[in-house]
């Protein structure tokens, strides 16, 4: 059996039913993506919109396509058609780009709001005001073409644990609120069910503080 293939299955093994796995191929080959197909895996995290266009004009057809890394809007046209999950989202007016396109496309895409939990400079994200502006804006009522599933956040690169796991235990906390808040919209948030939180090092921890959907490239895929 391959690398990948072995790497897959054990992963898989320690996955609570209730956690979505994505595995994240940015800069991996075809024939490294195939491999994981083959292993049964359906869901595959990119983080650049050509690249993913790319793979999925050569993938079978079965495959959902999570867009993991920071979009931008002139881009968003090109993945509008079969997207299956934009993870990071994280303005009002990439929304409405996506909401744009999702409807010129005759359907509609889901997306995760980024939030911005880690004590790092370089990350994207909205804050919990952001967040909440967005949420209840007039402009948010109309799009009717996004879903929100839910939320995704990445943690301070860092050794310290604990760290890590305070900003986890945010993210679940924030995600916990969303559905308290008066004024949101019952319909807006009626599909939320998501967190996105945990990649190769952080996984575990990420679904001891609530993730549902961890996104792991290297420990399947091998280092970048
Ligand atoms: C690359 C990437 C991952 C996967 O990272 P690994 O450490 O290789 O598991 C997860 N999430 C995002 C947003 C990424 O860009």
């Amino acid at each position: 059996m391959s690398a990948i293939k072995q790497n897959l299955i054990q992963i898989k093994s320690t996955l609570p039913e209730n956690v979505t796995l994505v595995a994240v191929s940015k800069t991996k080959p075809v024939s490294d993506l195939i491999q994981a197909y083959e292993a049964g895996q359906r869901i595959f995290g990119e983080n650049k919109i050509q690249e993913m266009t790319e793979k999925w004009e050569q993938m079978p057809k079965d495959i959902q396509w999570h867009m993991i890394g920071h979009v931008q809007s002139n881009k968003v046209k090109f993945m509008a058609p079969f997207v299956s999950l934009i993870h990071g989202v994280d303005s009002l007016k990439l929304l409405q780009e996506i909401n744009k396109q999702a409807l010129k496309n005759n359907r509609t895409i889901d997306c995760l709001l980024q939030m911005y939990i880690a004590e790092e400079e370089s990350k994207f994200g909205l804050d919990e005001k952001e967040l909440n502006e967005l949420l209840t804006s007039v402009e948010f009522k109309e799009l009717k073409n996004i879903r929100i599933l839910g939320l995704m956040g990445m943690a301070t690169f860092t050794e310290d644990q604990n760290q890590i796991k305070k900003e986890f235990t945010h993210l679940k906390s924030i995600f916990d609120s969303l559905k308290n808040i008066d004024g949101y919209g019952k319909d807006a948030l009626q599909f939320v069910s998501t967190i996105s939180m945990g990649m190769s090092g952080d996984y575990q921890l990420a679904i001891e503080c609530g993730s549902t959907m961890v996104r792991i490239g290297s420990s399947i895929f091998g280092g970048r």
